[in-house]
């Protein structure tokens, strides 16, 4: 599945070639990546179908194009999509999905949006050109540099849930996905079940900090790429799996202390710690036990 590091490796792309051409013709060859448009696969294509493209914007793992009326084309590549800058001529991806034809930039190109398992999706967001109302309630990402590091501390401090599961909440913080999620415990050496507010403040901070670099890293890199889906805006694969610490390491040892590293089932996936460097934290007392019977 993309993360952000990828997210935001295939918004630069489309940045550099995409942004000031305009939109000569949209073909939708598979009806589920456009189904949350209100509009339906045709009212779709007629609301792109002459507009210029303006940008090219992120928020956590959504991207957006601004249109030059004021509306956004609204995107997100799910667990397999890719959106690749192709040319007119080239034959078609085995799951292109949506076809979109450009004139009036750099060079003529294709944008495909290229869905296997179709979770991911385009959409025209209405009045979307500044920020989509659909993904406004999105946290922003650590690497954005209006992300409000304080006030991410603070409200992590006043929740119980384990820390990881907070990292994972788009709604507190977007973008650090499973994968970062584990590298970041691991460098900061903490447990993913610590509860929130059994953290201290410079605890917290540590852990966003490492989260960021973590992420600045894969971004260097291109990306991480472990699903081989993966690829960035001209079809080649990143490269950031050799740098990793912690996920997909089970049974292999600790980089800092040797022991062999833990997998467990986490949210219909895997966390991935060192048992002696992230030690499980106590359980805490749900009650104080009576005196009388304590003893
Ligand atoms: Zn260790």
């Amino acid at each position: 599945m993309p993360e952000l590091p990828e997210v935001e490796v295939v918004r630069a792309g489309l940045a550099r070639r995409v942004v000031g051409a305009t939109i000569a013709s949209v073909e939708v060859l598979h009806p589920r990546p456009v189904r949350r448009d209100p509009r339906g696969p045709t009212g779709f294509a007629a609301a792109l179908t002459g507009r210029r493209l303006e940008g090219a914007r992120r928020r956590g793992k959504y991207l957006w194009l601004p249109l030059d009326n004021g509306d956004a084309l609204l995107g997100h590549l799910g667990m397999s999509g890719q959106l690749l800058v192709r040319p007119p001529g080239s034959g078609p991806e085995r799951h292109l999905r949506v076809r979109i034809a450009l004139e009036g930039a750099a060079d003529d190109a294709e944008l495909r949006f290229v869905d296997q398992r179709m979770f991911g999706g385009l959409s025209v967001s209405a009045g979307g050109a500044e920020l989509p109302p659909e993904i406004a309630h999105i946290a922003r990402d650590p690497l954005d540099p209006e992300f409000d590091e304080d006030a991410f501390v603070a409200k992590v401090r006043r929740r119980s849930s384990g820390i990881k599961r907070q990292l994972l909440d788009q709604n507190l913080v977007s973008g650090v996905g499973n994968i970062y999620a584990d590298e970041a415990l691991w460098r900061a050496r903490l447990h993913g079940e610590r509860p929130g507010d059994r953290m201290t403040a410079r605890q917290v901070h540590e852990l966003l900090g490492q989260a960021r670099e973590v992420m600045n890293e894969a971004l260097g890199q291109g990306g991480t790429s472990f699903d081989a889906l993966y690829v960035n805006v001209n079809g080649e694969s990143g490269y950031f799996d050799r740098a990793l610490h912690a996920y997909g390491r089970e049974g292999e040892p600790c980089e800092r202390c040797g022991t062999p590293m833990r997998r467990v089932a986490f949210m219909n996936r895997s966390s991935f710690f060192c048992p002696v460097c992230q030690p499980v934290p106590r359980r805490r007392r749900t009650s104080p036990v009576p005196r009388s019977v304590a003893d």
